[in-house]
Parts: C-alpha cells; structure tokens; sequence
C-alpha cells in the first residue's frame, strides 16, 4: 500500500512493502529536476535529510544498467541504477515507470518508458541482482511508483504488439478500441516482474496524467512540462 508522508514538511509518496527502508517518490512539493528552472534547494534538502550526496543519471530509455561505484556521482545514458553498502541515488519521471527494487542492503531504481519496458529492463535488472549478489527474485521486493495509466496512453499497432510480446499474458495492460491502442506500462512490467519469479510488488494507484495524481506528479504527455518528479532510494 501506497501512503503519503513528508520529508521537511515536502509531500512525498512511499510503500508500506519497503518499511524500513529509506525510499519515496517525490510530488510537485520538491521537484528535483527541471528543465527551466534550478532545483538545487530541492536537491540540497533532501540530501541534507539523507545525509549524504546522491547519485543520478541521463536516461535514454534503452537497458543499460549501472552498478554506482563511490567516487562516480552521475551516469550518462543509463536506465538502471545498482546501488549497496549505504548509497543513495534518485531517478527522474515524467510519466514513465519508475521501480525500486530492495533485498537486504542492496538495491536499484529502474526506469521503464515503453522502450526501456520492451527490452524488458524490469526483467535484466533482476538478473543482475542475481549475478552480482546470488539474490534470488523471490526475495525482491519491487515497487511500483506512479506512471501514466492505459487510458492516457495511446500507442501504436506497433508498440502495442511489441510489448505483448514481452508477457504471458496478453489481456492484462493491453486495451483496443476501434482503431486505438492503448497499454498499462505499470500493468505490463508488474506482469513481467510476475512472470520472473517476483512475489512482493506493490503498484502505486496514481497515473501522472489525470484524476488526483495530474495534480501530484509531472506528466510529459499531459502537460509537456520540463519538470520532473523523482524516484529516491537509500540502501
Ligand atoms: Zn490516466
């Protein structure tokens, strides 16, 4: 379950599943990037709060990932980010699938557009997890933050097909109306992560784009803004 808690009196957004965890997903209160203007108030106060510096990085909607290593604090053209031994790191979104992956001190957040979702980089980040820590799917939790939801996400014959693909099953987060396409990015990497063996993951109800959630988050479709909220992670 998704519930709304604070950091210095800013709104932010966690999951119960990752109790314990220091995790949340950042609103309009404290925009940590922008295109037009300088957030680094934003970012100072949350890396005061956490008391260290955070890790970022450029996506490029693909599947590379990245494993931080300590005097590196930003990566270019990166979708994953793997951290350990205390570090922290936020990732940006503006209507795509930000995920936190946790088990033990490790951990990663993901980044999933419908590029980065058709590569399936749900599913590499957890072999990763795997191949560098031997941590198994069945003991990751995932969360799931808010993303653009089926009904404000008009794709292509192509796309739509493309994603289908990448599950077992090809009803759930697949929508078509006359000659409309429409898919669930949420709905589709929840399956994935489903289909590889994860057990705990917790979806975040918002959509960026409308109901209460346009007025939380940041949404490139909905309103083209250059703002972006952002997926934060301490392990
Ligand atoms: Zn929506």
């Amino acid at each position: 379950m998704f519930y709304f808690s604070n950091v210095d009196g800013k709104k932010v957004l966690k999951s119960d599943l990752l109790t314990g965890v220091e995790h949340f997903f950042t609103t309009r209160d404290c925009c940590l990037f922008s295109k037009d203007k300088d957030m680094s108030e934003n970012r100072f106060f949350i890396e005061k709060y956490l008391g260290q510096r955070m890790v970022t990085n450029q996506p490029v909607h693909g599947s590379h990932i990245e494993k931080i290593v300590s005097d590196k604090f930003f990566y270019e053209e990166t979708d994953a980010l793997l951290l350990d031994e205390g570090k922290a790191a936020f990732m940006n979104f503006g209507d795509c699938v930000p995920m936190i992956y946790y088990y033990n001190h490790v951990g990663m957040i993901v980044h999933g557009g419908w590029r980065g979702t058709a590569l399936k980089i749900a599913v590499k980040a957890l072999d990763r997890l795997k191949a560098d820590y031997g941590i198994m799917p069945c003991d990751v939790k995932v969360v799931i933050g808010s993303a653009i939801c089926c009904e404000c996400y008009e794709v292509g014959e192509d796309v739509f097909e493309t994603l289908q693909q990448t599950v077992r099953d090809k009803s759930a987060g697949f929508y078509k109306a006359d000659d409309k396409y429409f898919v669930d990015l949420k709905e589709i990497n929840y399956q994935q992560l489903k289909n590889s063996g994860v057990e705990q993951i917790d979806v975040c109800p918002y959509c960026t784009a409308c109901g209460e959630g346009k007025d939380l988050f940041y949404s490139y479709r909905h309103s083209h803004t250059g703002d972006r909220h952002s997926a934060v992670l301490k392990v």
